[in-house]
């Protein structure tokens, strides 16, 4: 222990909080250069390594799928054959790293443990404890961040990792730039006008899901204006009582999304035609009926879904 409290993740207690949120980790920033500590940690025991391979988690599906974790001998070996460990954080004793295993083949992967298989978070999300998903997902959004960022943008030689993987240094000294961690920012909104609400079909998805708009923050705007430049581009709708409503970590692949609920000014709708195939106004009558929707709602785990869910609790 390095005498301080545990850290209680504020989000925990508070109601609104969504799947990939609330890690049970305590990230022990402090400690993210101290070398010696981290080496003693790669070793210890109790740590535990979450695989990452080419954007996948591994799993072990089931009606309640659980997380594979690896023991540090395992992923001794693994890291003599050319895994990175980014550090993640602390339960209790056992520190968390997350372990790239991309270089590694399909073969290989399913080798590290009995019915463990690769899977899409986005996809078995909803199965996994609270825990387990908010921890893949942390080690998913770092993964994809290094992998993605192994030249420096500022000259273009390469990077490397430092600070327990959470910065990538320019290794050219003339430049010597650092990166930090991307977390891109996304605005999705609940609009309503009266007692219906409103939803949109994107162009591209395959399948009939109608859900809330949604869009990435833009340089030089607020989140507000964020929302309301989204909602009147796809669906020509102003907006009045933009709200904040709660956050998502989003690690698909390096967002954050932010909810908010808003009222529309008018109801008639100017579809885009870009990224909008159809958007519709729906009564809570309607929604609580899915059968007869003839398409299907955002998923459960997704704050999409909670926005929906939300304003329809809020009449009986
Ligand atoms: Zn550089």
């Amino acid at each position: 222990m390095d005498g301080r409290a545990a850290a209680v993740p504020v989000s925990r207690a508070m109601w609104k909080v969504n799947v990939f949120a609330a890690s049970p980790l305590d990230r022990v920033a402090h400690r993210r250069a101290d070398a010696a500590w981290l080496a003693e940690r790669l070793t210890h025991p109790a740590s535990r390594f979450v695989p990452v391979w080419r954007t996948r988690s591994l799993i072990v599906a089931g009606e309640a799928s659980r997380a594979v974790l690896l023991d540090p001998d395992r992923a001794a070996a693994l890291i003599a054959g050319g895994a990175q460990a980014t550090f993640l954080g602390q339960a209790g004793e056992a520190a968390h790293f997350a372990l790239d295993l991309s270089h590694l083949n399909e073969d290989a992967v399913h080798a590290l443990g009995h019915a463990a298989e690769a899977a899409d978070l986005w996809a078995i999300g909803a199965t996994l404890e609270r825990d387990d998903a908010a921890i893949l997902a942390h080690a998913r959004a770092l993964v994809t961040w290094h992998a993605r960022h192994r030249f420096c943008g500022a000259c273009g030689a390469p990077t490397a990792p430092r600070d327990a993987g959470h910065v990538r240094g320019c290794t050219d000294p003339a430049c010597g730039a650092v990166h930090f961690p991307r977390t891109d920012p996304a605005v999705i909104m609940l609009v309503t006008y009266g007692d219906r609400c409103l939803l949109g079909q994107q162009k591209s998805w395959a399948e009939p899901v109608y859900s809330t708009l949604a869009g990435f923050v833009e340089p030089g705007e607020s989140l507000e204006e964020a929302v309301a430049r989204e909602v009147m581009e796809e669906v020509g709708v102003s907006l009045t009582n933009v709200v904040y409503h709660s956050s998502q970590p989003w690690p698909f692949p390096l967002s954050i999304m932010l909810g908010f609920t808003a009222e529309a000014a008018a109801d008639r709708l100017v579809i885009d035609n870009v990224e909008i195939a159809d958007a519709k106004w729906l009564t809570r009558a309607e929604l609580r009926d899915p059968e007869s929707l003839g398409f299907r709602l955002p998923r459960k785990l997704s704050i999409a879904r909670h926005l929906v869910d939300d304003w329809l609790a809020l009449e009986p």
